[in-house]
């Protein structure tokens, strides 16, 4: 390349054309709040156009755990495109897809032994709630066909998935008369430290009994609730959620999207609580944030129940279901975390966070800061300004990016401890001037 033009590289992301042609997630096309341009991502930093760098603290959502451009995924990559990027799953296999299977198999409860590859998260909890439906087709209770879960969660953005999402905050009225009416129950109220009572499970308990023969399933994250509000609740509950579903007759489905993998500081949020559910959905950090995967695991009668029933199949078969490319990069990925002590590595981050985040409970606009595992939350009394807010963490070198009353950090678990004081201090800071 000419050195003219090697000098002009570095200023060739259009953001006029971004301005008027790109949707970003959940915004207006009209008032578009401004995007920064990222060029390069390496280790836990992303580098602007301009050369800045800055220590990123979501992990691109919950997703690049070992941060970017790693040696180890990117050979994994490499090596797996000059075999084969894609083929058609039906009809064939391949051992990246084989191998992620078994992998999953392994580190998942015993009892999951079923694995439907989809391309993301969303379509993994579609694919759930379709294997929930179909299982009581097959058992002749067909009134047995709606979702109950649990107020400020968060499943997706596809129509099923968000009729599971908190109502409020999932817009059901927007969507009013297109999306399945789903029942609610209270949120967990018990906090992780906390003890669990009967009153704690009073609405789910009532919910079940008054309407166990509408309900397929019991849809929930465990452990932490992600984008519906970073709310962390007692295991317990989750024990006691487990003997109501099999005295009522219903399954149970975990979203481990976003805490699976090491994120909570058990490689599935689920051994809090060392119950299994009947299905499970994994994605977001699966690939280390590399490319889009996602799967949904389930027990052995789950699966051949469906199959026993009409018409013998599971109905749901997506265009880049197990895309090698994917899996390959999952597989290295996964290999990666069980090579380290990443329970120590976790512990460390959660040390840090707990340490760096402390002095935000004096502000008074805060009215919480809690930390689990490599996740760190301070709650505001009211929501910020974004615009103004994303500001000034860049400024400081740092990525984060809160929403509503809540700025948390997810930071990939390479990082060290210098960094994530910095990006601590700078959350600290911003909140502060905030007041
Ligand atoms: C992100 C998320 C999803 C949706 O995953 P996508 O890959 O964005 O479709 C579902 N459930 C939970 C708990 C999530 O955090």
């Amino acid at each position: 390349m000419p050195l003219t033009a090697m000098a002009m590289s570095s200023h060739t992301i259009d953001l006029d054309f971004d301005r008027h042609h790109l949707w970003h997630p959940y915004t207006s096309v009209s008032n578009p709040l401004p995007v920064y341009p990222v060029c390069r991502a390496y280790d836990v930093f992303l580098e602007l156009e301009d050369g800045r760098k800055l220590i990123d603290g979501m992990s691109s959502w919950w997703a690049a755990i070992h941060g970017y451009n790693h040696t180890v995924l990117n050979e994994a990559i490499v090596s797996q495109i000059q075999r084969m990027s894609h083929v058609m799953f039906g009809g064939l296999t391949h051992e990246p897809a084989v191998n992620l299977a078994k992998q999953l198999i392994a580190l998942t409860p015993q009892s999951l032994q079923k694995v439907f590859f989809s391309d993301s998260g969303s379509v993994s909890v579609e694919v759930a709630i379709k294997m929930a439906v179909q299982y009581w087709v097959a058992l002749g209770k067909t009134s047995k066909n709606r979702l109950l879960t649990v107020r400020s969660g968060y499943h997706g953005d596809t129509f099923a998935a968000m009729s599971v999402c908190d109502p409020e905050t999932g817009m059901h009225s927007l969507f009013k008369g297109v999306i399945q009416e789903q029942f609610f129950a209270a949120a967990p109220a018990c906090r992780f430290h906390e003890p669990c009572t009967e009153r704690d499970l009073a609405d789910v308990c009532l919910m079940l009994e008054q309407h166990h023969m509408e309900i397929a399933a019991v849809i929930i994250e465990p452990v932490v609730q992600g984008a519906g509000g970073m709310r962390f609740y007692a295991p317990e509950y989750l024990v006691r959620l487990r003997e109501l579903c099999d005295c009522y007759d219903v399954l149970l489905i975990f979203d481990e999207i976003a805490t699976g993998f090491g994120r909570t500081g058990k490689m599935f949020a689920l051994e809090h609580a060392g119950i299994v559910p009947d299905i499970m959905c994994v994605g977001k950090a699966l690939t280390g944030g590399y490319m889009t995967l996602a799967a949904t695991l389930s027990t052995d009668r789950v699966a051949e129940t469906i199959c026993s029933g009409n018409p013998g199949l599971f109905m749901h078969g997506p265009t880049f279901m197990a895309t090698p490319l994917a899996c390959a990069v999952a597989s290295a990925n996964l290999n990666l975390l069980v090579s380290y002590d990443w329970q120590k590595t976790v512990l460390r981050l959660e040390a840090g966070l707990r340490q760096g985040l402390a002095s935000c409970m004096e502000f008074t606009n805060v009215s919480d800061v809690r930390v689990l595992g490599a996740i760190g939350v301070v709650e505001l009394h009211r929501p910020l300004d974004m615009a103004v807010v994303q500001k000034k963490f860049v400024d400081k070198g740092v990525w984060v990016r809160p929403f509503g009353r809540l700025v948390y950090l997810m930071p990939p678990f390479i990082m060290h401890d210098e960094e994530l004081g910095i990006l601590t201090a700078a959350v600290c800071d911003i909140v502060k001037t905030m007041q």
